[in-house]
């Protein structure tokens, strides 16, 4: 079929239209079956130590080791960097020299959710009930969280320092946990008058976990007993050791297909697992590159960054310095922050998609639409930019030829209308690391939400950009 000729407004106007439509059948099906695993890491991974497990175990199969296990490394060499079980990088040592810079994807694996707080159980006689107190984690709108089947996952430290690994509600045979509402019919005066955001408050954020007394006569706090005589004989814990604790209420449930069309996923984590799980698939499967390949997968993003796990702590500094001691016995710390400033960076995290509701909080001549491909924001921040990095024009267009390039559908985008509200990434910390740095990510509808809605043709392309990324010199 001859191609149609272009009109001059198509020669000169921004294609804004859906990706799909360009998606052909052996395009398609790739699609879909790199959905079908991303929604399988999904389900796996709820929390951030479980996506750093999921990542060592996927690494390995593509070759990566441990850093320890390598006495030096060289061109082609795979490397796994892990620590406290909750932040991971994985390189592969391009071809060329360090100091020449690293291309680097750096995604964020910690979500939303509810912690059960050090001192969680109590019962309250006037109801019968056994309940675990929260404290919520990021930015949640907190209503969207009652009546939501909640699995438990995370660790606990006993006295005798053993680890116990905690997941319930997952197997479709566990319990699952909840945190009830007040029904309509009473609702009117405790609830009417309060502002949505106030709908539920932090202290209401209180799981059910019991409803049932201990048979033990000498027990005067009988359901919060009861509760405890179970975990003790599950796990052999008393009270005390759940202070030394992370135990993690997350969505129970399972990701899935959403619309007739099977176009996109709903799941809980999307924010920012989709870009961990593109970034951790495409470099586990590139060649050897020119330049060092690092994929970075921070914990702690939506509380700020902070801490020896989130992006501003010395992890990323840390693992360049192992690495290049053993590529280098002679190793210089000015080599490392040479091979820093030459170093280009996509800050791979999600973006917000028009939603049909509530169009009024975009810009839509700047805004994401699901199916349009990877989203490129060059600046973020609030209030004129504030606290943002923002991208250089000359590395926007280094991202933009390499998109085209490789015909990779993208669309820029930007976080809502100006001074509507805003929001930050881990692109503000790589930046401060004297490298060029640039926000990419798939649009999500209901982000921070426990169950998130993203677009299939986006995830795969997201991946394929991330992969172009490294191949290039
Ligand atoms: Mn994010
Ligand atoms: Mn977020």
């Amino acid at each position: 079929m001859a191609k149609k000729k272009q009109t001059l407004e198509e020669k000169l106007t921004v294609k804004a239209e859906s990706s799909w439509l360009a998606v052909d059948k052996k395009t398609e099906k790739k699609i879909f079956d790199f959905a079908e695993g991303y929604k399988k890491f999904l389900d796996k991974s709820k929390t951030e130590r479980e996506v750093v497990t999921f990542i060592e175990e996927a690494a390995r199969k593509h070759g990566f080791k441990p850093i320890a296990s390598y006495k030096s490394l060289k061109p082609g060499d795979k490397v796994i960097i892990t620590n406290m079980k909750k932040v991971a990088a994985l390189a592969i040592i391009g071809k060329e020299p360090m100091e020449k810079g690293l291309k680097v994807v750096g995604s964020h694996i910690d979500s939303p959710r509810l912690d059960l707080k050090q001192k969680p159980l109590y019962e309250d006689t006037d109801s019968d009930m056994a309940l675990f107190k929260t404290h919520y984690y990021g930015g949640i709108k907190k209503y969207q969280w009652v009546n939501v089947p909640l699995a438990l996952h995370g660790v606990i430290i006993r006295a005798d320092g053993k680890t116990i690994e905690v997941n319930i509600g997952e197997d479709d045979k566990d319990p699952i946990f909840v945190i009830g509402d007040l029904l309509p019919h009473l609702a009117r005066k405790v609830q009417g008058d309060r502002k949505l955001f106030e709908g539920i408050t932090g202290e209401e954020l209180r799981i059910i976990i019991g409803n049932r007394p201990s048979t033990d006569k000498d027990a005067k706090n009988k359901f919060k007993t009861h509760i405890l005589d179970i975990l003790n004989k599950k796990y052999g814990i008393v009270e005390e050791d759940l202070i030394s604790a992370e135990l993690q209420a997350v969505p129970a449930h399972k990701c899935r297909d959403v619309g007739l069309d099977r176009s996109m996923i709903g799941g809980y984590g999307q924010d920012d697992r989709v870009d961990a799980y593109a970034s951790l698939m495409a470099i586990c499967n590139i060649q050897t590159p020119a330049k060092t390949a690092l994929a970075l997968f921070f914990d702690k993003e939506e509380v700020g960054s902070i801490g020896a796990t989130g992006a501003q702590g010395g992890f990323m500094e840390y693992s360049l310095i192992q690495i290049m001691e053993k590529m280098d016995s002679k190793f210089r710390f000015a080599t490392l922050k040479k091979a820093l400033a030459n170093s280009r960076a996509l800050s791979a995290d999600v973006d917000a998609g028009v939603d049909p509701m509530f169009k009024t909080v975009h810009e839509l001549g700047n805004a994401a639409k699901l199916g349009q491909g990877i989203g490129i924001c060059k600046f973020g921040g609030a209030g004129g930019k504030g606290g943002s990095n923002d991208a250089n024009a000359e590395f926007l267009g280094e991202v933009r030829q390499l998109l085209n390039k490789h015909k990779i559908p993208w669309q820029y985008t930007e976080l809502g209308k100006v001074d509507e509200g805003g929001g930050g990434t881990v692109a503000r910390f790589l930046s401060e690391q004297n490298m060029q740095v640039i926000d990419v990510g798939p649009a999500l509808i209901s982000m921070h939400s426990p169950f998130e809605i993203s677009s299939k043709v986006d995830v795969y392309y997201t991946y394929r950009a991330f992969q172009e990324f490294h191949n290039a010199p």
